[in-house]
């Protein structure tokens, strides 16, 4: 009896002054050690997230095989995770709307609110911005993640943690739909279907999109695409997307196309499927910095050209079309793997092997 009270208040007491995490730690490409780091300390305003899932993306990948990122480079040892979801641990002084206990998305670039692109309401090209995984901000492969009150959002019990960290994706699908102007009867297409792509897909679903065209070269995703209400899927590999496309829409083109791949080849097509006075959203990062457009396609069809950078307010809206059943995310999660397999994680969300969409660490 007294070994097991003396047993009890030795776990308390090693709780209360637990300092030490597990993280997954990246040195250099291809070089992800877990190791035990101190837990991120909090200032007034900002909360500490006991961290539950975190979905791996398409820049992790990149860092975790190249190092960089263009410009962003991995110097000091860095941990990657940015669509991460979990429950608080611990609350600044000056929190009032957040308490512990509370089950949360994190959005993981923190914008100051006082420069100018902040004022004008486009914080998302804040010049001061701290995003998680973004070299020198560690991420969320970790077991605790310090985040600012104004960035963390209050998830639905019904809504899982898994669902939670594909709020960021979903993010940049709602942003992609809203920069594209895609309202009740638009004609779109989608050229790439990963999860970006398909959660573009849903997005402008929601938004009113009458007809949605979505290409890929895999057919599980197409599949998933089917499923999540494309109106027409093409495999990119075995039919020509151009000609499909226009004979889709009576040889017109689309009145939005949106590039969720990032290669030279989508980055053309887009030019090629979208109609007279219609919009290209770019979300995709091609390899190369530089890629020929057809500057007469712009001019003689009257195109806009937006491109995107992650996304601004999305998050209050994707949580509830999630929690409303509006859009779903769970066929997205293909994997899941504890923080001890994250090797394996990466190695198959890098491969894309065994049918993968997105592959979720859980911590
Ligand atoms: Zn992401
Ligand atoms: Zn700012």
């Amino acid at each position: 009896m007294e070994t097991n009270t003396c047993k009890k208040l030795n776990i308390g007491v090693f709780r209360n002054t637990k300092s030490i995490m597990k993280a997954a730690v990246l040195y250099k490409a291809h070089d992800l050690r877990l190791e035990e780091i101190d837990i991120p300390e909090i200032t007034k305003e900002q909360v500490l997230v006991r961290v539950h899932s975190v979905g791996i993306c398409g820049s992790d990948i990149h860092y975790y095989e190249k190092g960089r990122i263009g410009s962003f480079v991995v110097k000091e040892p860095l941990i990657l995770g940015h669509e991460s979801a979990g429950e608080i641990s611990k609350v600044g002084d000056d929190v009032k709307n957040l308490k512990i206990g509370d089950r949360v998305a994190i959005e993981p670039g923190f914008a100051c609110g006082k420069c100018l692109y902040c004022r004008k309401g486009m914080y998302n090209l804040c010049d001061n911005m701290k995003f998680y995984a973004t070299p020198p901000v560690n991420g969320a492969f970790c077991e605790y993640v310090a985040a600012n009150t104004g960035f963390v959002y209050k998830i639905p019990d019904a809504m899982t943690f898994e669902e939670g960290s594909l709020i960021e994706p979903l993010s940049v699908g709602i942003h992609a739909a809203r920069l594209g102007k895609v309202s009740i009867g638009k004609t779109v297409a989608i050229l790439g279907a990963g999860p970006v792509g398909l959660c573009v897909l849903q997005a402008v679903i929601v938004g009113g999109a009458s007809q949605v065209i979505v290409t890929d070269i895999k057919d599980h995703l197409l599949k998933c695409a089917k499923q999540l209400g494309a109106t027409e899927v093409i495999n990119a590999g075995s039919y020509d997307p151009v000609k499909k496309i226009l004979e889709l829409t009576d040889g017109r083109g689309v009145d939005i196309a949106i590039e969720a791949v990032g290669s030279r080849v989508t980055f053309r097509q887009m030019f090629d499927v979208v109609g007279k006075g219609g919009t290209v959203v770019l979300i995709g990062a091609p390899a190369e910095d530089e890629c020929s457009i057809k500057v007469l396609d712009i001019l003689s069809k009257e195109l806009t050209i937006k491109g995107l950078f992650r996304y601004v307010d999305t998050y209050p809206t994707a949580i509830k079309l999630v929690s409303s059943g509006r859009i779903n995310l769970k066929p997205l999660i293909s994997h899941i793997f504890n923080l001890e397999e994250i090797h394996n994680g990466f190695k198959v969300a890098s491969e894309k092997s065994d049918n993968a969409i997105k592959v979720v660490i859980r911590i």
